[in-house]
């Protein structure tokens, strides 16, 4: 049994959102988060980006073209979509609804406009946490570091990294991601306190009903 989760008592899913200006940490945390927890599950987003080099199709992304992704939203098969960087992403709606009815929890790794556009659709579901950089300075040498990108998609994304940060006020938690461990340990306590919420576990009053007899 995992943290957070006790006598498997009924209740919804977290939907826990994490957004980040690029290279602030945001997908490491992603990564050592289902590492430790074996029951939360990443929701793969479809996108029209050009798949990076480590990357692999259906796991880390579903690579489609823009007429595919048009189809997609034309058929309502989107939960939430956005261009960013000048390409363009999404959620898929099926696994994160089955998600959340089955009691699942899922990560979803979105920029500021799709955390907006769940926050709305599924207010009582999300769990929104920023992820800030200790520093622009540090943030730069970040994304050179990851050496992923090309010095041209680096500077646009050092460009657009203030507006993503400018809306770090919508969210419920803010952690700034100075040392992994701390932040990682951070984001983890929000996941485990947030599994306990009251309002999520349909299944206490039953429980709570067997112990008043
Ligand atoms: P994002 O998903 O937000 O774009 P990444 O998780 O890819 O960012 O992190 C960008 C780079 O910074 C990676 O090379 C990662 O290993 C590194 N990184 C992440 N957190 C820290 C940290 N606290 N201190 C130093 N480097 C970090
Ligand atoms: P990257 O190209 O580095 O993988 O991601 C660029 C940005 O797009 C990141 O901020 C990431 O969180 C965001 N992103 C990835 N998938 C989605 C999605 O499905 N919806 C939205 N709105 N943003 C996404």
């Amino acid at each position: 049994m995992s943290e957070g989760q006790d006598l498997n008592i009924e209740r919804r899913g977290v939907m826990l959102v994490l957004s980040s200006p690029s290279g602030a940490g945001k997908s490491t945390i992603a990564r050592n988060l289902l590492e430790e927890f074996s029951d939360l599950e990443i929701s793969v987003s479809v996108t029209t980006r050009e798949k990076r080099g480590s990357e692999i199709d259906g796991k880390h992304y579903h690579f489609i073209t823009k007429k595919e992704f048009v189809r997609m939203q034309e058929s309502d098969a989107l939960l939430e979509s956005a261009e960013v960087h000048s390409n363009f992403y999404a959620t898929p709606r099926d696994p994160a609804e089955n998600a959340m009815r089955e009691g699942r929890d899922m990560l979803f790794d979105i920029d500021w406009q799709g955390g907006q556009q769940l926050m709305e659709k599924a207010a009582a579901d999300v769990v929104s946490i920023f992820i800030l950089p200790p520093s622009m300075i540090e943030l730069k040498s970040r994304l050179i570091r990851r050496a992923e990108d090309s010095e041209e998609v680096i500077a646009k994304r050092l460009e657009n990294a203030k507006e993503e940060i400018s809306h770090w006020g919508d969210y419920d938690y803010v952690v700034i991601n100075e040392n992994l461990d701390e932040a990682f340990h951070q984001v983890k306590s929000i996941l485990v306190a947030e599994r306990l919420r009251r309002d999520r576990r349909h299944g206490l009053y039953d429980f709570a009903q067997t112990l008043i007899g």
